[in-house]
């Protein structure tokens, strides 16, 4: 089962892809949390990915499709694999496709309005990776899942998450075109609860 996450930031693809790689026992590869962690262990890559990161831009296409083509090369894709924001350029999908061949692509549909509010109240666990809002959550510092601290993504302030959904409406919404025409994209609603759209996820994945 191959299968790709698409969607804007905020969406929710990191808090169902850790669902769907539970239920479906396949590897949740997360573009983003492989530049968080080279970031954090100030790797070569993660150097370059900050400067982008940021700012809410994109890293550049021969960087990120590397990473990706050796990540699906492991062993623990032989069986299938999750991809999360990957891929975000039609230039990513056309590489993507040379060298794997993409079952479904689950796109999670949302009105981008809800974006911001979304995205400047997140607070993520930096140990388990589930995502929380503010308006739930109030000031909580752990995890409630695992007890692991609650962080705030450097890129999810008001500035950088213009230019995020900028770059998404700009090089990744041309996607759903590009998967509609292979015939693989299938649309899941994304406004409703966390359990409601995960529902909706299962319905399309069997
Ligand atoms: P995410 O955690 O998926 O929201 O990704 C955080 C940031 O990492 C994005 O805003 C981009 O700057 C970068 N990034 C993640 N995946 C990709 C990708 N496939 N192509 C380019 N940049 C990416």
């Amino acid at each position: 089962m191959n299968v790709i996450l698409l969607g804007p930031p905020g969406a929710g693809k990191g808090t169902q892809a850790v669902r769907i790689a539970e239920k479906y026992q396949i590897p949740h590869i997360s573009t983003g949390d492989i530049f968080r962690k080279n970031i954090k262990e100030q790797t070569p890559i993660g150097v370059v990915a900050k400067s982008y990161i940021d700012k809410g831009q994109l890293v550049p296409d021969e960087v990120v499709i590397e990473i990706v083509r050796q990540r699906l090369a492991e062993k623990d894709c032989e069986k299938g694999y999750l991809l999360d924001g990957f891929p975000r350029t039609t230039f990513q999908a056309e590489a993507l496709a040379g060298f794997t061949t993409v079952d479904t692509v689950l796109n999670l549909d949302i009105d981008l309005n809800l974006l911001m509010k979304r995205l400047t109240g997140r607070r993520v666990c930096s140990a388990c990776g589930e995502s929380f809002h503010v308006s739930f959550i109030g000031d909580a510092k752990e995890c409630s899942k695992c007890g692991g601290a609650l962080i705030q993504r450097a890129d999810d302030n008001e500035e950088t998450v213009n230019n995020r959904l900028v770059a998404y409406t700009n090089q990744t919404a041309p996607l759903i075109d590009y998967y509609t025409k292979q015939g693989t994209l299938k649309n899941v609603q994304a406004d409703g609860k966390i359990d409601e759209v995960f529902a909706a996820i299962t319905r399309v994945l069997g």
